[in-house]
């Protein structure tokens, strides 16, 4: 049998040897190019059995994508054998995944009488770092950073044995051969302790900021219960509103600390450990500036043996566990670049001496109407492939701008990198060559093609253009929207025409106009646009992503209000100075560009109900005007008053139809006026726009008989839009897709640009052929 899927370096062969042995058969198993084969041979029950067990106890970190099964003559072998790779022709040049520590690990790390008590790297073929460790494939101990550290006779026998949970484990280590830890002040020198994890702790419940070498990086630790400690965190970081993840021992503590359902509590202990956003309880322990100003927390569980043991006693409940950076900067992995970063901000640095090779940010996600969905898709998710429906020559698309990922296929795979950060200087994008290089040796892609945004100013557009120019290949250029949906029709293999619903920050339209409230009539290689929010001023362009009181005032105006009225600038928090200026810059076409984005009309909304005029980071005005409606019903259309209009449009000459945001606005003034409560007001205006969008794709269905419709876009992480939106549409008769394994924000961009890419080009070949 042929076994494809992600089976190479998870343990799978040692899993496939005791299974044989188990049920008495012989043969062997050898990697192969694309997969593991393997060779059994005995009684025909007993291969009934090895062939179920193969599917429903394989290892944890596998998975199994097909098995191909062919009957062979008997070849009358006498045990069962693992065979060298080479044997089967090329070894996959795959890297698996990073992997929480497992639980057979866990006990060994606790119990006194092991020979690894207590040793922060323990692991084995179940568990431990894989991506970030590795440097190059194949996946051998000596392409990665465990190259320095040669295995005591312990460890070895470990690792040559085929019955043994460490068979072939290549991170495999204990405290006579592997990698040991050192606790060191922001100079160097090194802090006096018997055991430096206890001086950790001891340090950290006293309310010390500590920076922890992990497994992807650098983490700012600091105990999470006490607001003082967290205050000098942000002070230090300047950084006030951005939410700051939490750790905490189990899932007994993380219950304690939010309600917790039962697919969330499934999430956060998957083996990628992500963090979690779950509902924080009220009566909860974290202080209140770990996520100022909105009704959740991102929580995760311990994923190193390290952070096990910071939580072995008592003294530590929670923990502030933030990527260690300065803003948007990539995370430090770096001993000397770590103390240089941070010496300003960590009181002492608790390191190590096994190099990260792979700077891998935590992992982000919520339960989204029922269902897990990636925010940030880096540790444990990377880099894993994600299907494509149709096959892709090698290529590059190079994603976005902010939340930069970029992605490279072949054949019915994409693989994305880790989440790089915002593209906007040169730190950015050497992490994003580095990140580049390593994923294209790792998975020997070389690509022919070049995807990037249609935008012309993005770095990454230009850095695509000067790429490809320098190596001779062709480029594509990506509407952004159309990418959100593309990448969403291809998670569910749909490849015939949807409606797709791009609800979204800011993107490059086909008019050079920003886009981001849009209703797409969509294939995967093409798209025309039925309907869009009315267009509105963006005043002082990027600064209005900044400062929401600017898109507050660029909506009221085009609304007809007087935006100099003392009324609408108490409204906003506004002076009438800067509402003049503002107006002036509208009135004469400059510094004012036209926007559809619905994201943009969220931040606006949230200015005027919330008086958020600044934000500390992205889309958290729009956070924050989720969380205030967090415990009202969810009715969709009961939103009266607040209806937003549909106007014009006509699909036989391709005149996209405008939905207008006048009488909503009208709507939320006068309630606010009447003193109607905000978090009514904030239902009400979730429920409008909802109702909106599936009055538009009623008529979208009229004029084009589709009945599918495609959710995409960075407004699909809001769950409580994400929820009428869904309901509204399946009250109607539709059948709604989302995103599962690539975000449905610009973190999976780079796939939509892949999958637009490879459907364009699949197309020039077979019209080529005919
Ligand atoms: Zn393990
Ligand atoms: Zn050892
Ligand atoms: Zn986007």
């Amino acid at each position: 049998m042929h076994v494809r899927g992600v089976v190479q370096g998870v343990g799978f062969r040692p899993f496939v040897y005791r299974l044989a042995l188990e049920e008495g058969l012989t043969g062997f198993i050898g990697n192969s190019t694309d997969g593991v084969t393997i060779e059994v041979e005995g009684p025909s029950a007993s291969l009934d059995s090895f062939l179920a067990r193969l599917r429903s106890e394989a290892p944890p970190l596998s998975r199994i994508d097909s098995i191909a099964v062919r009957e062979v003559a008997p070849a009358n072998d006498t045990g069962f054998r693992i065979v060298a790779s080479e044997v089967l022709g090329r070894v996959s040049t795959g890297i698996p995944a990073d992997a929480a520590t497992c639980p057979d690990c866990l006990r060994e790390l606790l119990s006194p009488a092991d020979r690894r008590f207590r040793y922060p790297f323990l692991n084995c073929t179940n568990c431990g770092p894989r991506f970030t460790i590795t440097r190059r494939i194949p996946y051998d101990r000596p392409q990665t950073s465990m190259a320095r550290f040669k295995m005591c006779p312990a460890c070895q026998a470990e690792y040559d044995d085929p019955a043994n949970r460490r068979f072939h484990a290549q991170p495999n280590a204990c405290w006579d051969c592997g990698p040991q830890l050192s606790l060191v002040a922001a100079d160097g020198a090194a802090i006096p302790a018997t055991d430096v994890v206890d001086t950790t702790i001891t340090r950290l419940a006293a309310g010390e900021i500590l920076a922890i070498k992990g497994i992807g990086g650098f983490h700012l630790g600091v105990d999470a219960t006490n607001e003082a400690a967290v205050m000098r965190l942000r002070r230090r970081k300047h950084r006030y509103g951005k939410p700051l993840a939490v750790m905490v021992r189990d899932l007994e503590a993380a219950r304690a600390i939010c309600d917790l359902s039962e697919v969330e509590e499934k999430l956060l202990t998957t083996p990628a450990r992500p963090i979690v956003l779950g509902r924080r309880r009220p009566d909860c322990a974290i202080a209140e500036s770990v996520a100022p100003g909105i009704p959740w927390l991102g929580l995760f569980l311990p994923y190193a043996p390290l952070h096990h043991l910071l939580f072995a006693d008592s003294r530590l409940q929670a923990l502030v566990m933030t990527s260690a950076n300065l803003s948007e900067e990539p995370i430090a992995i770096d001993n000397e670049e770590a103390r240089a970063r941070l010496g300003a901000i960590a009181d002492a640095f608790l390191m190590h001496n096994r190099e990260i090779l792979q700077r891998c940010d935590d992992s982000v996600t919520a339960i989204v109407d029922g269902a897990p969905q990636l925010i940030r898709r880096a540790r444990g998710f990377v880099p894993l492939g994600v299907q494509l429906p149709l096959d892709s020559p090698p290529l590059l698309a190079v994603g976005g701008h902010l939340k930069n990922v970029f992605a490279l296929a072949r054949g019915r795979f994409v693989y994305q990198s880790q989440h790089l950060g915002d593209l906007e200087n040169l730190t950015g994008l050497n992490f994003f060559r580095e990140s580049l290089d390593h994923l294209m040796r790792t998975f020997e892609i070389v690509p022919e093609t070049v995807v990037h945004d249609l935008h012309p100013g993005y770095l990454s557009t230009e850095w695509a253009k000067e790429w490809a120019r320098e190596r001779g290949l062709p480029l594509i250029a990506v509407q952004h929207h159309h990418a959100h949906v593309a990448g969403c029709m291809a998670e569910h293999g749909l490849e015939s025409e949807v409606i797709g619903l791009s609800l979204d920050g800011t993107g490059y339209g086909l008019d050079r106009r920003i886009w981001g409230g849009e209703v797409l009539v969509s294939t995967l290689s093409g798209f025309a646009r039925f309907a869009h929010l009315d267009y509105v001023p963006m005043p002082g362009g990027e600064a209005a992503i900044r400062e929401p009181w600017r898109m507050a005032l660029g909506h009221l105006n085009h609304a007809g209000f007087d935006v100099e009225s003392q009324g609408i600038l108490n409204l906003v928090g506004a002076k009438q100075s800067q509402a003049r200026v503002l107006r002036r810059m509208i009135e004469r076409q400059v510094n004012a560009p036209l926007t559809s984005s619905c994201g943009r009309l969220f931040d606006a909304v949230a200015a005027v109900i919330l008086q958020r005029t600044e934000v500390d980071y992205e889309a958290q005005a729009a956070i924050e005007l989720e969380g205030l409606a967090v415990d009202e019903p969810y009715e969709i259309g009961a939103a009266s008053g607040y209806e937003m209009e549909l106007i014009g449009g006509n699909w036989s000459t391709r005149d996209a139809m405008k939905i207008s945001a006048g009488q909503l606005w009208r709507g939320i003034l006068e309630d606010l006026r009447a003193g109607v409560a905000k978090p009514r007001i904030a239902a009400q205006f979730h429920a409008a726009v909802a109702s909106a969008f599936v009055r538009t794709v009623v008529q979208a269905r009229s004029a084009t008989g589709i009945e599918q419709v495609a959710l995409s876009g960075g407004c699909m992480h809001n769950r409580r839009l994400v929820r009428l939106l869904r309901e509204g549409l399946e009250s109607e008769g539709f059948e709604v897709f989302q995103h599962r394994s690539v975000s449905p924000g610009d973190g999976g961009l780079s796939y939509g640009q892949a999958v637009v890419a490879a459907a364009i080009l699949s197309k020039q070949n077979s019209q080529a052929v005919v």
